[in-house]
Protein backbone atom coordinates (compact mmCIF):
# COMPACT_ATOMS: atom_id res chain seq x y z
CA UNK A 1 0.00 0.00 0.00
CA UNK A 2 2.94 2.41 0.92
CA UNK A 3 4.31 1.71 -2.22
CA UNK A 4 1.61 2.08 -4.01
CA UNK A 5 0.55 5.70 -2.25
CA UNK A 6 4.50 6.63 -3.21
CA UNK A 7 3.49 5.83 -7.29
CA UNK A 8 2.06 8.23 -9.96
CA UNK A 9 -1.23 7.49 -10.78
CA UNK A 10 0.08 6.41 -14.54
CA UNK A 11 2.04 3.79 -12.50
CA UNK A 12 -0.88 2.55 -10.42
CA UNK A 13 -3.06 2.26 -13.50
CA UNK A 14 -0.18 -0.01 -14.72
CA UNK A 15 0.06 -1.69 -11.54
CA UNK A 16 -3.42 -2.85 -11.71
CA UNK A 17 -3.88 -3.90 -15.36
CA UNK A 18 -0.81 -5.87 -15.21
CA UNK A 19 -2.52 -7.84 -11.84
CA UNK A 20 -5.52 -8.47 -14.05
CA UNK A 21 -3.32 -10.24 -16.75
CA UNK A 22 -1.53 -12.25 -14.37
CA UNK A 23 -4.56 -13.26 -12.92
CA UNK A 24 -5.92 -14.41 -16.52
CA UNK A 25 -3.07 -15.77 -17.60
CA UNK A 26 -2.31 -17.86 -14.46
CA UNK A 27 -5.74 -19.39 -14.08
CA UNK A 28 -5.72 -20.81 -17.65
CA UNK A 29 -2.62 -23.01 -16.68
CA UNK A 30 -4.92 -25.93 -16.33
CA UNK A 31 -5.39 -26.47 -19.63
CA UNK A 32 -2.38 -28.31 -20.02
CA UNK A 33 -1.23 -29.89 -16.95
CA UNK A 34 -3.14 -30.18 -13.50
CA UNK A 35 -0.26 -29.09 -11.19
CA UNK A 36 -1.44 -29.29 -7.43
CA UNK A 37 -1.77 -25.45 -6.94
CA UNK A 38 -3.46 -25.10 -10.22
CA UNK A 39 -5.52 -22.67 -8.14
CA UNK A 40 -3.00 -20.46 -7.30
CA UNK A 41 -4.52 -17.28 -8.77
CA UNK A 42 -7.79 -18.22 -8.83
CA UNK A 43 -10.38 -15.36 -7.00
CA UNK A 44 -11.51 -16.55 -3.43
CA UNK A 45 -14.79 -17.28 -4.54
CA UNK A 46 -13.12 -20.52 -5.50
CA UNK A 47 -12.44 -21.75 -2.36
CA UNK A 48 -15.84 -21.81 -0.75
CA UNK A 49 -17.75 -24.45 1.05
CA UNK A 50 -19.26 -25.61 -1.79
CA UNK A 51 -17.35 -26.21 -4.97
CA UNK A 52 -17.85 -28.60 -7.77
CA UNK A 53 -16.87 -31.24 -9.28
CA UNK A 54 -17.44 -33.72 -6.43
CA UNK A 55 -17.00 -37.95 -6.07
CA UNK A 56 -20.62 -38.98 -6.44
CA UNK A 57 -20.92 -42.27 -4.91
CA UNK A 58 -24.24 -44.38 -5.37
CA UNK A 59 -23.71 -46.23 -1.33
CA UNK A 60 -23.47 -42.97 0.51
CA UNK A 61 -26.27 -40.73 -1.75
CA UNK A 62 -29.91 -39.92 -0.19
CA UNK A 63 -32.41 -41.79 -2.33
CA UNK A 64 -35.64 -39.39 -2.71
CA UNK A 65 -38.66 -39.63 -5.35
CA UNK A 66 -39.68 -36.82 -7.30
CA UNK A 67 -42.00 -35.85 -9.90
CA UNK A 68 -40.18 -35.42 -13.27
CA UNK A 69 -38.08 -33.57 -15.65
CA UNK A 70 -39.74 -31.47 -17.61
CA UNK A 71 -37.69 -30.78 -20.91
CA UNK A 72 -39.32 -27.95 -23.22
CA UNK A 73 -38.13 -28.06 -26.79
CA UNK A 74 -35.37 -30.59 -26.12
CA UNK A 75 -36.90 -32.40 -29.34
CA UNK A 76 -36.66 -29.64 -31.39
CA UNK A 77 -34.01 -29.03 -33.72
CA UNK A 78 -32.12 -25.61 -33.05
CA UNK A 79 -29.80 -22.94 -34.76
CA UNK A 80 -26.71 -22.84 -32.54
CA UNK A 81 -23.39 -21.54 -32.84
CA UNK A 82 -19.82 -23.27 -32.08
CA UNK A 83 -17.12 -21.45 -30.03
CA UNK A 84 -13.62 -22.17 -28.61
CA UNK A 85 -13.72 -20.21 -25.22
CA UNK A 86 -10.15 -21.03 -24.71
CA UNK A 87 -10.64 -23.61 -22.38
CA UNK A 88 -13.19 -25.48 -24.17
CA UNK A 89 -15.60 -25.81 -27.06
CA UNK A 90 -19.22 -24.45 -26.44
CA UNK A 91 -22.31 -24.82 -28.24
CA UNK A 92 -24.58 -21.54 -28.44
CA UNK A 93 -27.95 -21.43 -27.94
CA UNK A 94 -29.06 -17.91 -28.44
CA UNK A 95 -33.26 -18.85 -28.81
CA UNK A 96 -34.21 -18.79 -24.95
CA UNK A 97 -37.07 -21.30 -26.21
CA UNK A 98 -35.33 -24.62 -24.37
CA UNK A 99 -35.69 -24.60 -20.78
CA UNK A 100 -35.86 -27.47 -18.20
CA UNK A 101 -38.17 -27.16 -14.86
CA UNK A 102 -39.72 -29.61 -12.08
CA UNK A 103 -37.99 -32.83 -10.37
CA UNK A 104 -35.13 -31.35 -8.26
CA UNK A 105 -35.61 -27.76 -10.03
CA UNK A 106 -37.74 -24.77 -7.90
CA UNK A 107 -37.82 -22.81 -11.02
CA UNK A 108 -37.74 -23.06 -14.78
CA UNK A 109 -34.15 -22.58 -16.22
CA UNK A 110 -33.06 -21.76 -19.50
CA UNK A 111 -30.49 -23.78 -21.59
CA UNK A 112 -27.60 -21.06 -22.33
CA UNK A 113 -24.86 -23.52 -23.61
CA UNK A 114 -23.31 -27.01 -23.40
CA UNK A 115 -19.80 -27.25 -23.26
CA UNK A 116 -17.46 -29.94 -22.48
CA UNK A 117 -14.33 -31.32 -20.52
CA UNK A 118 -11.83 -33.98 -21.20
CA UNK A 119 -11.66 -36.10 -18.93
CA UNK A 120 -15.18 -35.81 -16.81
CA UNK A 121 -15.11 -33.80 -13.94
CA UNK A 122 -17.15 -35.37 -11.47
CA UNK A 123 -16.61 -39.36 -11.25
CA UNK A 124 -19.26 -41.90 -10.53
CA UNK A 125 -18.58 -45.00 -7.80
CA UNK A 126 -14.77 -44.23 -8.16
CA UNK A 127 -15.12 -43.88 -11.92
CA UNK A 128 -13.73 -41.15 -14.73
CA UNK A 129 -15.48 -40.71 -18.51
CA UNK A 130 -13.46 -39.64 -21.04
CA UNK A 131 -15.92 -37.19 -21.69
CA UNK A 132 -18.24 -35.26 -19.29
CA UNK A 133 -20.89 -32.52 -21.20
CA UNK A 134 -22.72 -29.79 -19.23
CA UNK A 135 -25.94 -28.03 -20.09
CA UNK A 136 -25.52 -24.69 -18.47
CA UNK A 137 -29.10 -23.44 -18.03
CA UNK A 138 -29.89 -20.21 -16.05
CA UNK A 139 -32.87 -19.10 -14.12
CA UNK A 140 -35.82 -17.73 -16.33
CA UNK A 141 -36.03 -14.38 -14.33
CA UNK A 142 -32.48 -13.44 -14.98
CA UNK A 143 -33.11 -12.93 -18.87
CA UNK A 144 -29.27 -14.45 -19.21
CA UNK A 145 -26.30 -16.22 -18.15
CA UNK A 146 -24.14 -13.11 -16.61
CA UNK A 147 -27.74 -12.02 -14.05
CA UNK A 148 -28.00 -15.23 -12.91
CA UNK A 149 -24.72 -15.67 -11.79
CA UNK A 150 -24.93 -13.95 -8.66
CA UNK A 151 -28.29 -15.04 -7.55
CA UNK A 152 -28.64 -18.31 -4.91
CA UNK A 153 -29.46 -20.94 -7.76
CA UNK A 154 -29.60 -18.93 -10.93
CA UNK A 155 -27.51 -22.02 -12.42
CA UNK A 156 -28.78 -25.18 -13.12
CA UNK A 157 -26.48 -27.30 -15.22
CA UNK A 158 -26.88 -30.81 -16.41
CA UNK A 159 -24.32 -33.22 -16.50
CA UNK A 160 -23.75 -35.89 -19.04
CA UNK A 161 -21.15 -38.88 -19.00
CA UNK A 162 -19.39 -40.49 -22.16
CA UNK A 163 -18.07 -43.32 -22.64
CA UNK A 164 -16.20 -45.11 -25.46
CA UNK A 165 -17.84 -47.32 -27.77
CA UNK A 166 -16.38 -47.66 -31.74
CA UNK A 167 -19.19 -45.84 -33.57
CA UNK A 168 -20.08 -43.02 -31.14
CA UNK A 169 -22.71 -41.06 -31.10
CA UNK A 170 -24.24 -39.13 -34.79
CA UNK A 171 -24.07 -35.57 -33.06
CA UNK A 172 -20.81 -35.51 -32.72
CA UNK A 173 -20.07 -35.64 -36.38
CA UNK A 174 -22.20 -32.50 -36.64
CA UNK A 175 -20.22 -30.71 -34.34
CA UNK A 176 -16.81 -31.90 -34.50
CA UNK A 177 -17.15 -31.16 -38.70
CA UNK A 178 -17.15 -27.20 -37.57
CA UNK A 179 -14.51 -27.33 -34.78
CA UNK A 180 -11.46 -26.91 -37.16
CA UNK A 181 -13.49 -23.27 -38.03
CA UNK A 182 -13.26 -22.21 -34.38
CA UNK A 183 -9.84 -24.21 -33.41
CA UNK A 184 -7.36 -21.18 -32.96
CA UNK A 185 -10.19 -18.69 -33.30
CA UNK A 186 -10.63 -18.03 -29.50
CA UNK A 187 -13.63 -15.97 -28.86
CA UNK A 188 -15.30 -16.08 -32.57
CA UNK A 189 -18.44 -17.60 -32.54
CA UNK A 190 -19.42 -19.51 -35.53
CA UNK A 191 -22.80 -20.54 -36.59
CA UNK A 192 -23.10 -24.62 -36.83
CA UNK A 193 -24.33 -25.50 -40.71
CA UNK A 194 -26.85 -27.65 -38.88
CA UNK A 195 -29.43 -27.64 -36.53
CA UNK A 196 -28.74 -29.76 -33.38
CA UNK A 197 -31.58 -31.30 -30.97
CA UNK A 198 -30.39 -30.64 -27.90
CA UNK A 199 -31.67 -34.06 -26.29
CA UNK A 200 -29.89 -36.26 -28.54
CA UNK A 201 -26.81 -35.35 -26.56
CA UNK A 202 -29.10 -36.75 -23.25
CA UNK A 203 -28.96 -40.54 -22.62
CA UNK A 204 -31.75 -42.14 -23.65
CA UNK A 205 -33.55 -43.40 -20.26
CA UNK A 206 -32.79 -40.66 -18.33
CA UNK A 207 -34.96 -40.94 -15.54
CA UNK A 208 -32.38 -41.27 -12.59
CA UNK A 209 -29.81 -38.69 -11.42
CA UNK A 210 -27.36 -37.64 -9.02
CA UNK A 211 -28.12 -33.87 -7.56
CA UNK A 212 -26.49 -31.89 -5.53
CA UNK A 213 -25.96 -28.06 -4.76
CA UNK A 214 -21.94 -26.59 -6.02
CA UNK A 215 -20.34 -24.15 -8.13
CA UNK A 216 -19.00 -23.79 -11.70
CA UNK A 217 -16.01 -25.59 -12.41
CA UNK A 218 -14.20 -22.44 -13.95
CA UNK A 219 -13.59 -19.10 -12.41
CA UNK A 220 -15.55 -17.23 -10.65
CA UNK A 221 -16.69 -20.78 -9.37
CA UNK A 222 -19.89 -18.99 -8.27
CA UNK A 223 -22.13 -20.77 -5.74
CA UNK A 224 -24.63 -22.18 -5.45
CA UNK A 225 -25.52 -24.04 -8.68
CA UNK A 226 -27.77 -26.53 -8.74
CA UNK A 227 -26.40 -29.78 -10.41
CA UNK A 228 -28.40 -32.48 -11.85
CA UNK A 229 -26.02 -35.87 -13.19
CA UNK A 230 -27.00 -38.42 -15.19
CA UNK A 231 -25.23 -42.11 -14.59
CA UNK A 232 -26.02 -43.57 -17.54
CA UNK A 233 -23.17 -42.75 -19.85
CA UNK A 234 -23.56 -41.71 -23.75
CA UNK A 235 -21.50 -43.18 -26.70
CA UNK A 236 -18.46 -40.89 -28.30
CA UNK A 237 -16.21 -42.92 -30.48
CA UNK A 238 -11.96 -41.93 -29.47
CA UNK A 239 -11.90 -40.56 -33.43
CA UNK A 240 -15.11 -38.02 -31.92
CA UNK A 241 -13.20 -37.61 -29.20
CA UNK A 242 -10.04 -36.26 -30.79
CA UNK A 243 -11.90 -34.56 -33.01
CA UNK A 244 -13.58 -32.31 -30.50
CA UNK A 245 -10.41 -31.64 -28.32
CA UNK A 246 -8.86 -30.70 -31.58
CA UNK A 247 -8.68 -26.91 -30.21
CA UNK A 248 -6.14 -24.26 -28.85
CA UNK A 249 -5.74 -22.11 -25.95
CA UNK A 250 -4.56 -18.08 -26.22
CA UNK A 251 -0.80 -19.47 -26.14
CA UNK A 252 -1.89 -21.30 -28.92
CA UNK A 253 -0.95 -24.48 -27.03
CA UNK A 254 -3.28 -27.30 -27.60
CA UNK A 255 -5.73 -28.07 -24.79
CA UNK A 256 -4.86 -31.86 -23.60
CA UNK A 257 -6.93 -31.68 -20.00
CA UNK A 258 -9.42 -29.11 -19.22
CA UNK A 259 -11.03 -30.77 -15.86
CA UNK A 260 -10.78 -28.80 -12.56
CA UNK A 261 -9.64 -32.36 -9.47
CA UNK A 262 -12.28 -32.95 -7.65
CA UNK A 263 -13.55 -30.24 -4.45
CA UNK A 264 -14.09 -31.64 -0.87
CA UNK A 265 -18.03 -32.27 -0.06
CA UNK A 266 -17.85 -30.23 3.02
CA UNK A 267 -21.00 -31.77 4.60
CA UNK A 268 -23.22 -31.48 1.42
CA UNK A 269 -25.39 -34.14 0.92
CA UNK A 270 -25.70 -35.72 -2.46
CA UNK A 271 -29.06 -36.93 -3.54
CA UNK A 272 -30.01 -40.17 -6.20
CA UNK A 273 -32.82 -38.84 -7.45
CA UNK A 274 -35.69 -41.25 -8.67
CA UNK A 275 -38.43 -40.32 -11.13
CA UNK A 276 -41.58 -41.95 -11.38
CA UNK A 277 -42.17 -41.93 -14.90
CA UNK A 278 -39.28 -41.09 -17.34
CA UNK A 279 -38.66 -37.43 -18.54
CA UNK A 280 -41.11 -35.67 -20.28
CA UNK A 281 -40.53 -33.25 -23.83
CA UNK A 282 -42.48 -30.64 -23.84
CA UNK A 283 -43.06 -28.01 -27.36
CA UNK A 284 -44.16 -24.77 -26.92
ZN1 LIG B 1 -18.21 -27.08 -17.38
Amino acid sequence: MLLLEGLSNFYKIRFLIHKKDDYSKTWRVWNTSLRENYQDGWPDSCCGNNQSPIELLKKTAEIVHMSRLVYTNYDVPQDVFLENNGHTVKVGFGCKSVSICDGILENEYVLDNIHFHWNSEHTLNGKKYPLESHFVHYIKEAENLQNALNIPFGIAIIAVFYEFSPEGSEIFNKITKNVECVATNIKEPVPLDEQLVPKELLPKRSCNYYAYTGSLTTPDCNEPVQWIIFPKPCKISPCQLEALKNIYDEDNKPILRNARPLQPLNGRIVKYVKESFYGKFKKK
